[in-house]
């Protein structure tokens, strides 16, 4: 029989200095523990010493040229998670801050993710301590080069298919599959996120954030509500945030706030033009990391500087930004202020402290791997579509990336519902995304 305490205990000795990869464990574990501990073979296969063991990780040096023809030297990494049910797959994160334990959260997060998709997809992430912020085009295409002439070593379209994360977008993408295919001398899948003129998939750019409002749009379905006219704010600027505000916009959400590392933008006209969504995207590109110029952009808007958009009063709240970035405090204000649901969109978006003042006060939530699952989703249907030489039209994407969130929904209510008919989410997701990977993991033997 597992204990929790005891098992994280060992498992925080094992990593030393790993938070993130020890918070999104022990809330897996916390979620599956019991189903574990009823079931003979996940006990006699120790399936959870196995389950938060990497099957390899891979570490290496990248050293690149800056504009001042200096010398830089950054680390790259692949999580190689676990590939039980199908070729690792996650994407690429590149941030100042990424460690090993960054990625291993992520690549951990990304097993029960992919399996609730119900795509044949295992588990991995990687990326670099590269810090794309004020780095010319040149700069980034001579990191990219030099971090994929190391990665290609690791990577194939059966083996581990990486794709974007933060920091990581088409531009990037194309530069390392450059490289890649100048290496290799192939044109297959390796990368997913590619350009609509050489492999990628329609809807991959839009689909994190399409998928997260399709499932914010059966969340609010099954507690009778309806996403129209709903005051919601949207954390980041990012790829992510933009498909969530352009779908929010297409369901008739009205999102008055966005953010950036440097403060928020408080729009109560509303995000939702497609001028403004577009903005959102300008000001991405260029590599500024920040979402002030937006209130000079439009009147009326107004930019609040070095605070967190979670103050801002609304019914619904998506985290597009980064992990961790919705702590204790904030949902504190956030539940004062009347929300009534809390989407993450980011990857563990929310601290345990949150998610738990949420939950105590029966408020819908919804955790990253089941709602922002939509973008690896269509990575796994561009693999599809890589594998036979073809390309979906979007309304069949669409429609597949709609009916894979539905199911997701219906895996996490199955799963999840407590005896007072309150859907854990959180739970649901980690008991579905786990059982499936446990299942293949006993079969296959060790
Ligand atoms: N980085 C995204 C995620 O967190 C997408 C991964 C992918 O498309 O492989 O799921």
């Amino acid at each position: 029989m597992y204990k929790l305490d005891e098992f994280m205990a060992e498992l925080e000795r094992k990593n030393p200095a790993q938070p993130e990869f020890i918070q999104a464990a022990r809330e897996v574990v916390a979620s599956v523990i019991d189903v574990v501990n009823k079931t003979p073979k996940y006990l006699n296969n120790k399936i959870l010493d196995r389950i938060v063991e990497p099957e390899r990780v891979i570490q290496f040096k990248v050293e690149w040229e800056d504009d001042k023809h200096q010398i830089q030297v950054n680390r790259g990494y692949r999580v190689q998670f676990n590939s039980a049910i199908g070729p690792y797959k996650g994407g690429l994160r590149f941030n100042k801050n990424v460690t090993l334990g960054t990625l291993k959260f992520l690549g951990f997060e990304q097993i029960f993710k992919n399996s609730l998709t119900t795509l044949p997809m295992g588990g991995g992430k990687g990326g670099s301590d590269f810090d794309p912020t004020g780095k010319s085009d040149a700069e980034i295409l001579r990191f990219c080069r030099s971090f994929m002439t190391e990665l290609q070593k690791y990577i194939g379209p059966d083996t581990d298919v990486p794709a974007g994360d933060l920091g990581v977008g088409g531009r990037e993408i194309g530069f390392m599959y450059g490289q890649y295919k100048r290496i290799r001398q192939e044109n297959t899948g390796v990368l997913t996120g590619k350009g609509q003129t050489w492999g990628g998939s329609l809807i991959r750019p839009e689909a994190t954030g399409y998928g997260a409002l399709y499932f914010a749009d059966e969340v609010l379905k099954y507690n009778k509500d309806t996403l129209k006219g709903k005051r919601a704010i949207v954390s980041g600027f990012g790829n992510v945030a933009w498909g969530a505000v352009t779908k929010a916009a297409f369901y008739g959400a009205k999102v008055v706030a966005i953010s950036g590392p440097d403060g928020y933008i408080l729009d109560e006209a509303g995000v939702s033009t497609p001028e403004k969504i577009a903005y959102m995207l300008e000001l991405r590109a260029s590599n500024k990391n920040i979402v002030a110029p937006y209130a000079e952009k439009f009147k009326g808007a107004k930019f609040v500087p070095g605070k967190k958009i979670w103050e801002v009063p609304c019914e619904i709240a998506f985290t597009a930004a980064l992990q961790n970035e919705l702590d204790g405090k904030d949902a504190e204000k956030l539940i004062k202020n009347g929300v009534k649901y809390v989407i993450e969109v980011s990857n563990m978006g929310c601290t345990p402290e949150a998610i738990e003042a949420f939950q105590a006060k029966k408020i819908p939530f919804a955790p990253g791997k089941a709602a922002n699952a939509g973008g690896v989703a269509v990575s796994g249907l561009e693999m599809s579509q890589n594998a036979e030489h073809l390309k979906w039209k979007a309304s069949e994407v669409d429609d597949k990336l709609k009916t894979i969130m539905k199911n997701i929904f219906d895996a996490c209510v199955r799963e999840g519902k407590q005896k007072n008919g309150y859907i854990d989410y959180v739970k649901g997701a980690n008991i579905a995304g786990f059982k499936k990977v446990a299942d293949a993991m006993c079969e296959l033997g060790y």
